[in-house]
């Protein structure tokens, strides 16, 4: 058995080898470059105007109108002293401009433009270059693309860029009692939900979950499976079967398969009975069946994994207040399903390893140790 910090630390030892790829720009979301970004061109791309109004050579206040630029257009107009062009917003500006007035700021009679203030030189200019150059570097290793980036990498022109890969995440449910949703149930049977949640789980993260699969308690079938998905996933999650029952299978089936044990059992309350191993670059947990213990390791042990193979560092854990007194009761660490509200942390009522439904009312883990803790102590949480 290990402590809560040596698991984490563990997990955070793993370093597991990140595999570069190259996706299309749209699919990028969510992942981390994985090389520099270098702009191939300058933004703005040419010296443009920032309004609707009119393009000026020198400060008067009467100008000549020669012609007009609409965005897009290809005009060779340019402006001698005291001329002046109808010109719109993102339109290139002619040469010679000086500045743009808006046109709110602007009288025409005929082609005689004449202007209630004089603008600044530069004013509603955007330059060539001015936000970026060819040649900078714009993204460095590690960014995360978000929709801005995703939307600067088009305006660089670039259709993909190189990423660190979505791991491929395997699901591998174990259990004879349980039954799919929209089935009948049967004489000591349940639902299973263990499969739902942990997809769930992860569809918030960028990984591809290739595989879905259910077994029997029954070593062989288990073992199979096992091998069959460690044969397509980076990380295989397994749902119970891990605890010391006659019919948890798990553990003899993954050292069958040759997955090293990293550890087994961690002191805490749920949890307890996970097992975290590791087969070259492939990792394995099997999370204990019960189904708040098993999302709560999910949470608190997957994703720090999984942020490694995308290049994401890992701070989970933030601090809030406790909003009341609480008590933990027995020996172990505990982490509650809890509400935190902007500013304090509100523990929820039925926490058994086996409930559900304080997991799906509260938003954050909180960690307690044992022992009494005061309104106001301040606490780790792990949003979720
Ligand atoms: P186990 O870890 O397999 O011993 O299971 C512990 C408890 O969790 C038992 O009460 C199981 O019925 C329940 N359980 C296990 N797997 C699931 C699942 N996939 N969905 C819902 N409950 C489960
Ligand atoms: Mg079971």
């Amino acid at each position: 058995m290990v402590s809560i910090e040596e698991a984490f630390e563990y997990i955070a030892a793993q370093r597991p080898v990140r595999v570069k790829q190259h996706v299309q720009v749209s699919e990028a979301v969510g992942l981390h470059l994985a090389d520099v970004v270098v702009s191939p061109m300058d933004i703005p791309v040419f010296d443009n105007s920032a309004m609707d109004g009119y393009a000026l050579c020198g400060a008067s206040d009467t100008y000549q109108i020669i012609g007009e630029v609409a965005a897009g257009s290809q005009s060779e107009l340019t402006l001698e002293q005291g001329q002046a062009a109808r010109i719109f917003t993102g339109a290139r500006v002619p040469k010679g401009t000086t500045a743009v007035i808006m046109q709110e700021k602007t009288n025409v009679e005929g082609n005689v433009l004449t202007l209630s203030e004089i603008p600044a030189a530069g004013t509603n200019l955007r330059l060539r270059g001015e936000e970026i150059r060819q040649g900078q570097e714009v993204f460095q290793v590690g960014h995360c693309v978000n929709a801005a980036t995703v939307g600067m990498l088009l305006t660089l022109g670039m259709t993909s860029v190189s990423v660190y890969a979505r791991p491929r995440v395997g699901v591998l449910v174990t259990g004879n009692e349980l039954v799919e949703a929209g089935e009948p149930l049967g004489e000591g049977q349940i639902y299973e939900s263990n499969g739902g949640s942990l997809q769930a789980a992860l569809r918030q993260l960028p990984v591809d979950i290739t595989a879905v699969r259910r077994v029997t308690d029954n070593f062989e079938a288990t073992s199979r499976a096992i091998g069959d998905l460690l044969g397509e996933v980076d990380v295989l999650l397994i749902s119970g079967g891990i605890s010391v029952g006659d019919y948890d299978f798990v553990k003899e089936a993954l050292a069958q398969n040759d997955v090293e044990e990293i550890f087994y059992k961690v002191n805490q309350k749920p949890g307890k009975p996970l097992f975290f191993g590791r087969r070259e670059n492939q990792f394995v947990y099997a999370l204990p069946g019960n189904p708040a213990s098993s999302l709560t390791c999910f949470y608190l042990y997957v994703t720090p994994l999984i942020y490694q193979f995308l290049g994401r560092s890992s701070r989970t854990r933030e601090k809030v207040n406790l909003g009341h007194d609480f008590e933990v009761r027995g020996t172990r660490p505990t982490f509650y399903r809890a509400k935190v509200e902007p500013e304090h942390a509100t523990i929820l009522d039925k926490q058994s390893s086996s409930m559900l439904h304080s997991f799906a009312m509260g938003n954050a883990l909180v960690f307690l140790p044992p022992g009494t803790h005061n309104k106001g102590a301040e606490v780790f949480v792990w949003y979720y």
